[in-house]
């Protein structure tokens, strides 16, 4: 049988197209997915707290890492990523951001993208979304991603919220609404103590559908064409024929996908002895992602939740999250935080920060038994570029991940301005009842080629890769931003992280998530959703200009 759409991926975007696609009972869908199921007795997706299980495990993680990274002490940085139905948003930290209004303005600046400015790209956000917040003119209150605020409660988050005005910045009601730049709680996609996936949002509640099929282990190991016409995609040896093939792999499968195939740049698909189907040398350039540190404080109160975290709690703690869906394991501990700008000359925040009642590393690590606190941070507009290339015709090879993380000048300005704000927070009077001092980096670490150092030591990615398919319109480009079509072939899309021309300022699941449901009307050929010319904060002085010129 011949789909009309083959999905190439069920992640995040994937599970996203799927459920749109196949609204129509016409229309065959067939997802294929290399991961396994995310079956609903599996702790380790479903119980928030549990967040750092997956990752390094090859049930549920790809397990990249990159080439040596020349600027950090030639260290390579392990890359997680979702293989697993839902993708990376199975395995995430769960913390939604769609990143600030003006990240939009500027992908709008570029050539052929001028309807995915902030106006066209916000009745997405909204139809996706139900934010128990409060629906309004800026936030959804229908969409099947319910949204959770968090609730922020520990004294160490009051301090934080006091620490932040006392340093000279805003509180905001909402950072996914009018106003991002400040601090305030967070959205995540928790929902009645469960962790809220794509694959559970938008792929579970229409599996019923007679015209969607959903194969899991199914990993797809090449693009197959007819001349320059994909017609179908190999699993297994076998070829499934489509109509269409939309890639949702994510911003490393997706790119790799196409350079095996004999779509990419030629000079390189030559010396593998690939067979070019089409030269276009952007696949797998322009490749961005966030980096972050913890700033980390003993605490001298016995108020963080690093009681919580003990070996010995887990079977209580799952218990409880087991029978009643509540207390530590129902939530993700990424309550609350904010977003500054850490100059005047950027045009909106290029710093964001995670605050967190204990300090711990994101693979659960932390200094044994102790009482802390900590804020994640780093820059979010790194100017260092990277690449995504294969290195053999095998599929199951993973490509070479070259990030250039701290290359470039304005990025290590930006990553000193960033390790000094987190400190000025963290030492404001609001926490004098509970600093016990700065355990990491600590004082020892003080001039900027310190600091510079510690960072090359110690930063971890934020887990953001992205942009390796850039939409636009010049040569190169990779996606039609109108169609989602890969320039120069035909039968063939691209939805999910590597579409992105920019990472906007944030966590960027709520962006793919927003990508992939106006992909759905593009790819439909649905009208697409009335614009929303609302009003947005801008700093004095900011505008689209100056941020397309960052
Ligand atoms: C550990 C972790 C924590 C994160 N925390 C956050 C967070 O808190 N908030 C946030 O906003 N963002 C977070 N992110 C980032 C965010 O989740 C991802 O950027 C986003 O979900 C990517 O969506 P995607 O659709 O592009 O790809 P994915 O969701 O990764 O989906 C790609 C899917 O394609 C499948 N696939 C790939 N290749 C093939 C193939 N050849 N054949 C078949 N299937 C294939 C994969 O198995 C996967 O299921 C995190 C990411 C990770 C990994």
């Amino acid at each position: 049988m011949t789909y009309d759409y083959v999905i190439v991926g069920g992640g995040s975007a994937g599970c996203a197209l799927a459920n749109r696609l196949s609204a129509d009972p016409s229309t065959r869908v067939l997802v294929l997915e290399a991961g396994r199921p995310d079956y609903r007795w599996d702790a380790f997706i479903h119980m928030p707290a549990a967040l750092a299980f997956p990752i390094g495990n090859k049930y549920y993680d790809w397990k990249y890492e990159s080439e040596p990274e020349p600027h950090m002490h030639d260290r390579r940085i392990y890359h997680a990523r979702g293989k697993v139905l839902g993708g990376s948003s199975s395995i995430n930290g769960m913390i939604f951001q769609r990143g600030n209004p003006l990240d939009y303005e500027r992908w709008a600046s570029e050539p052929g993208l001028g309807e995915w400015d902030y106006a066209h790209c916000l009745p997405y956000f909204k139809r996706m979304e139900t934010c128990l917040a409060g629906a309004d003119a800026y936030r959804g209150g229908e969409g099947p991603l319910v949204l959770e605020r968090g609730p922020a409660e520990s004294p160490l988050f009051g301090a934080f919220f006091e620490a932040v005005q006392q340093a000279g910045y805003p509180l905001t009601d909402d950072v996914n609404g009018r106003q991002q730049e400040g601090f305030a709680k967070f959205d995540r996609n928790i929902h009645r103590g469960r962790r809220l996936s794509a694959a559970r949002a938008y792929l579970h509640p229409v599996l019923g559908r007679p015209n969607l099929e959903l194969r899991c282990r199914a990993f797809v190991e090449r693009i197959v064409f007819e001349g320059t016409r994909a017609t179908g995609v190999q699993v297994g040896g076998n070829v499934v024929p489509a109509n269409e093939v939309i890639l949702c792999g994510g911003a490393i499968n997706s790119p790799q996908l196409l350079q095996l195939s004999g779509v990419g740049n030629s000079e390189e698909l030559d010396a593998l002895g690939i067979g070019v189907v089409h030269d276009l040398s952007g696949v797998g350039e322009n490749l961005q992602d966030h980096l972050e540190v913890y700033v980390q404080y003993s605490c001298t109160e016995p108020v963080s939740v690093q009681p919580a975290l003990k070996k010995w709690k887990r079977p209580f703690i799952g218990a409880q999250w087991l029978f009643f869906r509540s207390g530590p394991g129902a939530t993700n501990h990424f309550e609350a935080g904010g977003f500054v700008r850490s100059n005047d000359d950027v045009a909106y925040p290029n710093l964001m920060f995670h605050f967190l009642p204990v300090a711990i590393r994101y693979d659960g690590t932390s200094p044994a038994g102790k009482h802390g606190y900590q804020v994640h941070v780093g820059p979010m507009y790194s100017d260092a570029r990277g690449s995504v290339k294969v290195t053999s015709t095998d599929p199951r090879v993973h490509p070479a991940l070259r990030f250039n993380y701290l290359s470039t000048d304005q990025d290590r300005r930006e990553w000193v301005e960033a390790v000094r704000v987190a400190r000025k927070i963290l030492n404001q009077p609001a926490f004098d009842r509970f600093n016990g001092g700065e355990t990491s980096p600590g004082p020892s670490i003080d001039t900027d080629a310190e600091v510079l150092d510690w960072v090359a030591r110690d930063a971890e990615t934020a887990l953001h890769p992205s942009c390796t398919c850039r939409m636009g319109a010049d040569e190169l480009s990779v996606v039609d931003p109108s169609t989602m079509r890969v320039h120069g072939v035909d039968g063939l899309r691209v939805v999910d992280a590597s579409v992105f021309p920019y990472v906007p300022n944030g966590n960027i699941y709520a962006p793919v998530m927003m990508v992939a449901e106006k992909a759905a009307d593009l790819i439909l050929g649905n009208t697409p959703l009335e614009p929303a010319r609302l009003d947005f904060y801008r700093h004095p002085g900011a505008d689209a200009e100056r941020a397309a010129s960052r």
